[in-house]
């Protein structure tokens, strides 16, 4: 067992790293607090070679593994914490499903544009009744000639209000076996939205109504029975999230070590009371054990999927991990940690929302406890 980067591993950390020193660390800030999707990043990150980092080289992506594209996303959010949502759009999220189990055809009508930064893919599990429970989704595909024509509503998507089509997850019949999803563009006629909101985290979320969309074959993901391949892919999602939960959380944890040996209180430097002391001994055990399990499920991964046990174990202690040590830091760092001229509590907001989005904590421990036991408990009444 070895736990140090191999040397083609730190050359590229290192090559990442100086991209983002040169081009994200002047207006980190003020991208953090930017409501529109930093699509000058995406398109600098493109010709950087970090879209599709774990992709085939035939689809437009790097043939690299997923350690690489966690060591990407991590180090880009050492210096820039918004722009890491950039990677996950690129890399993790509903992309790795388009990219697995696209056909040709759909991957050169969407994923080559996503992987140039011109575009983003918005995924659309999650109902105003189906949440943690999310194989109680309604949104149906009912045939009608070749294709199919849906009918649902669609809550809280990441990049829902600009994202030029959405991975939208339907049912096919009854059951978790009845379900499988469907590309839909945002100018198909019936795809309409609501009055966006905002989360805490200052991100945009919109209501999706799929009113009789006609959706043709050659827009059909996974039929009936992909459910499984779905929230497989899915995992990788979940591991982006938890790198970022993690990697925020420490990005605050470095502000306030630099604050704690700069700034006096009572005629000593805050570094200096024990009882600050033991707060960064506490964040830095927890940052560290993060990072293990992190590194574990994405070393142990199969063909870039991470095991479901591993991530749940990964993604519930790191969203935990992050938003606690980002508070800590903001609360070692004062009146200035609590303001926006610092991004600490930026960090500390983005984490919080990631103990819910991606599989709950609560959900993930439910996962976790299953593997304990070696059985499955159904959370439903009368089961
Ligand atoms: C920042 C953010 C981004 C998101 N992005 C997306 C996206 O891109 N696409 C998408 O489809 N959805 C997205 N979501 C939605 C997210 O997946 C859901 O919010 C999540 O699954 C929880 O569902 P819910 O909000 O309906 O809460 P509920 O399911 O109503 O749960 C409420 C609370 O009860 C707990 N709970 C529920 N069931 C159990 C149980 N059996 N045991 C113990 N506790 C339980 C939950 O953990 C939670 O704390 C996002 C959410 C957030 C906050």
């Amino acid at each position: 067992m070895d736990f140090h980067f191999s040397p083609e591993q730190e050359q590229f950390r290192d090559a990442v790293h100086g991209f983002a020193e040169r081009h994200l660390r002047d207006g980190a800030l003020k991208r953090a607090h930017q409501e529109e999707h930093p699509w000058d990043v995406a398109k600098l990150m493109a010709e950087q070679g970090l879209m599709g980092i774990t992709m085939k080289e035939e689809d437009g992506g790097q043939g690299g593994t997923l350690m690489d594209a966690i060591i990407a996303i991590e180090t880009v959010a050492s210096v820039c914490p918004r722009s890491a949502d950039v990677i996950q759009a690129g890399n993790f999220g509903p992309v790795r499903v388009l990219a697995e189990y696209g056909s040709r055809d759909q991957k050169d009508r969407y994923l080559t544009k996503i992987l140039q930064g011109e575009s983003v893919i918005t995924v659309g599990m999650t109902e105003p009744e189906a949440g943690s429970a999310v194989t109680d989704l309604k949104t149906t595909a009912t045939p009608d000639g070749d294709g199919y024509r849906i009918n649902g509503v669609k809550v809280f998507q990441t990049h829902a209000s600009y994202a030029d089509v959405m991975l939208t997850y339907v049912r096919f019949g009854p059951g978790v076996g009845g379900i499988g999803s469907v590309l839909i563009p945002r100018d198909a006629a019936g795809f309409k939205q609501g009055t966006p909101a905002k989360f805490l985290n200052g991100e945009e979320w919109v209501q999706t109504y799929l009113d009789n969309v006609y959706v043709g074959p050659e827009n059909v993901m996974l039929k009936e029975g992909g459910f499984k391949k779905q929230i497989a892919g899915f995992n990788v999602e979940r591991i982006g999230n938890t790198a970022r939960s993690l990697a925020l959380g420490r990005y605050a944890y470095e502000r306030a070590r630099a604050w704690a040996l700069q700034r006096k209180q009572f005629g000593r430097l805050l570094c200096e009371f024990q009882g600050l002391q033991w707060k960064f001994a506490d964040m830095k055990m927890k940052l560290d054990a993060g990072q293990l399990l992190l590194y574990r499920a994405a070393a142990n991964a199969d063909r870039g999927f991470p095991s479901a046990e591993e991530t749940a174990i990964a993604k519930a202690f790191c969203n935990q991990a992050g938003f606690e040590v980002a508070s800590e830091a903001l609360q070692v760092m004062g009146g200035l940690g609590y303001s926006q001229e610092e991004l600490v509590e930026y960090c500390m907001r983005r984490c919080r929302g990631w103990m819910i989005a991606g599989g709950s904590v609560e959900i993930l421990k439910n996962r976790i406890a299953e593997s304990v036991f070696g059985r499955s408990f159904s959370q439903r009444p009368g089961e």
